[in-house]
């Protein structure tokens, strides 16, 4: 049991956004930029139609159905899985060649690099949808047969051969754009998967593998501004093993070690979604409980109590001591832990495997 003066409360610092808010944010701009290309391929096609006064041709027709699709699933977030993104990609990139096929077999230049232009700028981006690495080596081989497919359909003029490789220049430098800034994206990302993973790990009690000290300060301070912005209640339990002292002298400190990892883990299955389970050091446990008041607090502690004393923990009879409190409206953090930390007193006080 710590005293309230041993144990000053450090402040946690404000973290970075996690790696799941970061990854839906890259999701959610991806598929916006999906449903824009699909969008404006639509437009184009139904433009093109009106301007020129013609129907749409087979294959158009085609593209603006799928193009359709494509848009309507990336507005309602169904590319999200890798397969899905695959598929979208793979019936788009057919239709294009049966597109460009069609196209070339028109003897209007201006028609056939118009729809080369289109093929590679409006369809959903290789890059963005793929990976990086995949989506440049397919958006590659895609401009290879393009020009493959152009340079089968005759002779070119020098008109058409600098429209050509003006018209290549713009779908490269698309393509390695889209990689440049996919891949920073990606790379951005598992570095910071890397290090909220360690920054997790570091904040995990390490013999216990339930919250560390940090973590729950932290938590517990969130907790807390989460409280008061919301007007809602919030409890703590400290939970403190009884004559732990004894198991080390009489078992080893091996089977201390097995009995505080077992009792954490029983405080944790008890205390379930309720909140965060922690060790605050030693023998010594909190669980931090937003949104649950006084009484309710209580009522945990009671069980966990006696999950704790009914059935033997590591192997060996173990009893605990809780102290409860709940936040008041002019508490700070301080005051709150002191407060759980007196109750826990008055709980060994009392003879010890009970609540106050
Ligand atoms: P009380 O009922 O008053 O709480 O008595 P206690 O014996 O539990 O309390 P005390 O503070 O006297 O002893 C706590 C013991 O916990 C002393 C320390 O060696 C032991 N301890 C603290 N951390 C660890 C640990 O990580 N592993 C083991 N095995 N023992 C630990
Ligand atoms: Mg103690
Ligand atoms: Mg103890």
């Amino acid at each position: 049991m710590s005293s309230p003066s041993s144990s000053p409360m450090t402040m946690p610092e404000s973290s970075a956004p996690s790696l799941p808010v970061v990854s839906a944010l890259f999701a959610r701009a991806r598929d916006r930029l999906v449903a824009v290309a699909c969008g404006a391929y639509v437009i184009y096609a139904a433009f093109c139609s009106v301007l020129t006064g013609s129907p749409l041709s087979t294959a158009q027709l085609a593209g603006v159905g799928v193009c359709g699709v494509v848009f309507v699933l990336a507005l309602a977030g169904k590319l999200r899985s890798f397969r899905m993104r695959v598929a979208a990609q793979l019936v788009v990139t057919l239709l294009s060649f049966y597109g460009a096929q069609h196209e070339l077999a028109s003897d209007n230049f201006s028609d056939q690099i118009t729809h080369l232009l289109w093929v590679m700028v409006a369809f959903p981006s290789y890059v963005l949808l793929l990976g990086s690495r995949l989506g440049l080596v397919i958006g590659l081989l895609v401009i290879a047969l393009m020009a493959l497919l152009l340079l089968g359909a005759g002779p070119l003029t020098p008109d058409q051969t600098l429209a050509w490789m003006t018209g290549l220049f713009v779908v490269l430098t698309l393509l390695l754009t889209q990689y440049l800034i996919a891949g920073f994206i990606e790379r951005y990302l598992s570095i910071h998967e890397q290090t909220s993973g360690e920054l997790q790990a570091a904040r995990l009690d390490a013999l216990t593998g339930v919250a560390g000290r940090a973590a729950l300060e932290s938590e517990l301070q969130r907790a807390l501004d989460t409280a008061r912005r919301t007007n809602s209640p919030l409890s703590v339990i400290l939970a403190d093993i009884d004559h732990f002292k004894q198991v080390n002298d009489v078992h080893g400190h091996g089977a201390g070690d097995d009995v505080l990892r077992a009792f954490a883990k029983r405080l944790r299955r008890n205390v379930g979604g309720a909140g965060m389970v922690g060790r605050w050091g030693g023998e010594e446990f909190m669980a931090v409980l937003p949104g649950v008041a006084r009484d309710d607090a209580l009522a945990l502690a009671e069980r966990l109590r006696q999950a704790v004393s009914d059935t033997e923990i590591a192997g060996l009879p173990v009893t605990a001591s809780f102290g409860v409190a709940a936040l008041r409206p002019d508490d700070d953090l301080n005051q709150l832990f002191s407060r759980a930390d007196e109750r826990l007193y008055d709980a060994k006080n009392g003879g010890r495997n009970t609540v106050r």
